[in-house]
């Protein structure tokens, strides 16, 4: 059994926390290849050390010499040392490190320094090697992952029993420093996780997995204890972020599933992400409904012409419209004689709307278009709904019941997800009322 730990940057975010990280990685045997963040914020207001990495790089732009933002990065640093009674010699870490940003230059140089001493320091604490980024995480010319990462990782970590890998960062084909964007260490770890064929990635964060719903809008959701791959990306691409977006990618291609755990309540069950099957697999213990996730201001384009559904390249044009003017869209549904695109508004101020409805109807000469702005998509998530009979019924029961207009509907061929679109001001009880109908059941 081998297992792949991420710790983000609260749980690296002081000594105590540190080790409350040593403490979990050596209960359990199987934890053997460690990914770990930069220290994080101790306390809200507090500063993350890569945001003071970067800020010490614009003081090094600016001024041509290291300044108060390092100070204050290098002082967490030396100061986690202290608390874990460390014999580690700090100083000259810090000394070399900041020479070496000044040769280098470079912003990314800078801002992977976080991970770098995080990782050394943490690598000391346990006794275990320490592997550096540079060396395993290759990027190539268009700043992506490369995957003949995989097979350098496999082979720095052959015959390591446990190993501790710097996140965030590693290295083009000429050694040149490259960051992925940022929360980028759980991308990291992913990518560790895939190359050694983990059983499972463990991604330790502050918070015990995903929640069924925005808590902001409903108090106290039901956690998530398992989800499928397909089933978190319909949630997440609607707002509902823990991970990082692109970090599923890698395992997920290698069925291997993701734990997200909490480091501050160790015992929580957290989240499983599993490959798609094997949760399907596991059906007995499906909710109809597994997450609500939703996000305002979208706007919608409605087209209506008739005879549409028999004119060859309709969409065609509409979509070389939005190619032109550089916008993607998020749902298209359509009927016989009508379409509508809905779009998120961001796109679409500053006097962009009305020219995509003008170019539209120049394009394909609709009887009619019509515009709704300021809606909101709530995203109802599940594999569960396609085995139950009825649950539309009970969604738009409950919506209807809270007295909302629903401005649109958009079902996943899947029926993985329904879309529901509603006014900004009716986001909130739309989704009150839905997981009211679908998690207080039980
Ligand atoms: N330290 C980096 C950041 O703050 C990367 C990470 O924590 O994943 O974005």
């Amino acid at each position: 059994m081998i297992k792949v730990c991420k710790f983000g940057g609260t749980s690296m975010a002081d000594g105590i926390n540190i080790r409350r990280v040593a403490d979990i990685v050596s209960r359990d045997g199987a934890r053997r290849y460690l990914v770990v963040s930069a220290p994080g914020k101790r306390y809200s207001g507090d500063v993350k050390v890569t945001d003071l990495l970067y800020a010490a790089h614009r003081e090094l732009m600016e001024k041509g010499a290291l300044g108060e933002a390092f100070a204050k990065a290098a002082a967490r640093f030396r100061r986690i040392v202290d608390e874990l009674h460390l014999d580690f010699d700090i100083e000259a870490a810090l000394n070399e490190t900041a020479a070496d940003i000044v040769r280098e230059r470079s912003e990314e140089f800078t801002a992977s320094r976080g991970e770098y001493l995080t990782g050394r320091i943490m690598a000391a604490l346990l006794g275990v090697p320490f592997v550096d980024a540079k060396d395993v995480i290759r990027f190539d010319g268009d700043g992506r992952f490369d995957p003949v990462g995989y097979t350098l990782i496999r082979e720095a970590l052959k015959g390591k029993r446990r190993a501790v890998i710097a996140g965030f960062y590693g290295a083009d084909g000429d050694g040149k420093i490259k960051t992925f964007s940022r929360g980028g260490s759980d991308l990291s770890g992913a990518i560790v996780a895939r190359a050694v064929l983990a059983d499972v990635y463990e991604n330790w964060t502050d918070v015990s997995g995903f929640l069924s719903c925005d808590p902001h809008i409903v108090r106290a959701p039901v956690g998530i204890p398992r989800i499928s791959y397909r089933e978190l990306r319909e949630l997440s691409y609607m707002g509902a972020n823990v991970l990082h977006s692109e970090a599923i990618f890698p395992v997920r291609e290698a069925d291997i599933p993701i734990h997200i755990l909490n480091t501050f309540r160790p015992e929580d069950e957290g989240t499983m992400i599993l490959p798609t099957a094997r949760y399907l697999a596991e059906a007995g213990r499906m909710r109809t409904v597994t997450g609500i996730a939703g996000k305002k201001n979208f706007t919608v384009i409605n087209i209506e012409k008739s005879l549409m559904n028999t004119e060859i390249g309709f969409t065609y044009k509409i979509m070389e419209v939005l190619v032109r003017h550089n916008i993607s869209f998020e749902h298209l549904p359509s009927g016989i004689d009508t379409m509508s695109l809905i779009i998120d508004s961001e796109f679409l101020s500053h006097g962009v709307l009305e020219e995509v409805r003008r170019d539209i109807e120049k394009a394909v000469l609709p009887d009619r278009t019509n515009i709704y702005s300021d809606v909101a998509l709530i995203a109802v998530v599940g594999h569960g709904m396609a085995k139950s009979v009825g649950t539309s019924a009970r969604l738009f029961a409950a919506i209807a019941n809270a007295g909302v207009n629903v401005r649109m509907i958009d079902q996943g061929s899947s029926e993985l997800n329904i879309i529901v679109g509603v006014d900004n001001g009716d986001y909130e009880r739309t989704v009150r009322a839905v997981y009211e109908e679908f998690f207080r059941e039980t």
